[in-house]
């Protein structure tokens, strides 16, 4: 039998996680629903986070922060990489549901990638709050996606000086993003690229970063920093024929925008 739990706070959705054993996260629930729906999981507890206070995007200086169960479909329009990464995220229907926790913590898919605005925060160095076995704490999402499961709070990042989002088009992936390369260029002048479309959850480029003055250079060392997968949207070997392309494009629209 499982137990629902509906928390009405931040501090009490942290508090009914606790270490999160037993504990299964609702959020959009538009993958993890239809699993619970199917009788695939049996969750002792179901934590329910729509009330839980964690939607909102607040600015405070050069800092955004984006809260666990902001909908997907808010960040459209926001600079890229993460309005063009978002608006990218299946359809309408699903961006409307679907948050940003729930997205980050999407897990690999079977049959399609997911999880695509990893790349888009991975490009912005953003950081992670969590709470869960330990307390509450503050990580590079880098270091978040390869952490136990955790409830995410929210994801903070620091505008950059510019920002830039390529992906692979493809009519009939009923809107998964085959793959996709997010890029900024921070206010320091570094650059930093990240990729999702990839065998598990997405990653820096950093061979590719060291190569940015040389976009055809760049997109070719990238392939060094990937491991791909086959699945129902594509192939591994499109996805290295097409990641120097999307990488290349990311640095050209980066340097356009100098
Ligand atoms: C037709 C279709 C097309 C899709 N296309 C895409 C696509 O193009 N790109 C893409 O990335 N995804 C896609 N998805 C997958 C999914 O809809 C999105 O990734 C969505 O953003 C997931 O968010 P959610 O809130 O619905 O997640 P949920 O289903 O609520 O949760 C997903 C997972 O994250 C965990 N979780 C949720 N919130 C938290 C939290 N705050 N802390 C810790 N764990 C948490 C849940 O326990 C679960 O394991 C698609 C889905 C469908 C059905």
């Amino acid at each position: 039998m499982t137990s629902v739990l509906l928390p009405s706070s931040a501090a009490e959705a942290a508090a009914l996680y606790g270490d999160g054993s037993n504990v299964t996260v609702i959020a959009g629930g538009t993958i993890v629903m239809p699993t619970l729906a199917g009788g695939r999981t049996l969750p002792g507890k179901a934590l329910v986070l729509t009330r839980a206070g964690l939607a909102g995007i607040t600015r405070s200086g050069p800092r955004t922060t984006i809260g666990a169960t902001t909908r997907v479909q808010e960040l459209v329009g926001l600079a890229d990489p993460l309005g063009g990464c978002a608006a990218n995220v299946a359809d309408g229907e699903i961006r409307a549901q679907g948050t940003v926790g729930g997205n980050i913590r999407a897990g690999a898919g079977a049959d399609a990638p997911r999880g695509d605005l990893q790349s888009a925060f991975l490009a912005l160095d953003a950081v992670v709050r969590s709470t869960g076995a330990g307390g509450e704490r503050t990580e590079p999402l880098e270091q978040f996606l390869d952490a136990d499961q955790r409830l995410l709070l929210d994801v903070s990042f620091e505008e950059p000086a510019a920002g830039a989002f390529a992906a692979i088009e493809y009519p009939h992936t009923h809107a998964y993003t085959v793959l996709a390369v997010s890029g900024c260029r921070a206010q320091d002048g570094t650059i930093r690229l990240a990729a999702t479309g990839l065998a598990g959850h997405g990653a820096r480029l950093r061979s590719a970063e060291a190569l940015a003055s040389d976009p055809v250079a760049a997109g070719v060392a990238a392939l060094d920093d990937v491991a791909f997968a086959d699945d129902a949207v594509a192939s591994s070997w499109y996805r290295t024929k097409t990641l120097p392309v999307l990488v290349r494009r990311v640095l050209t629209q980066l340097e356009e925008s100098a």
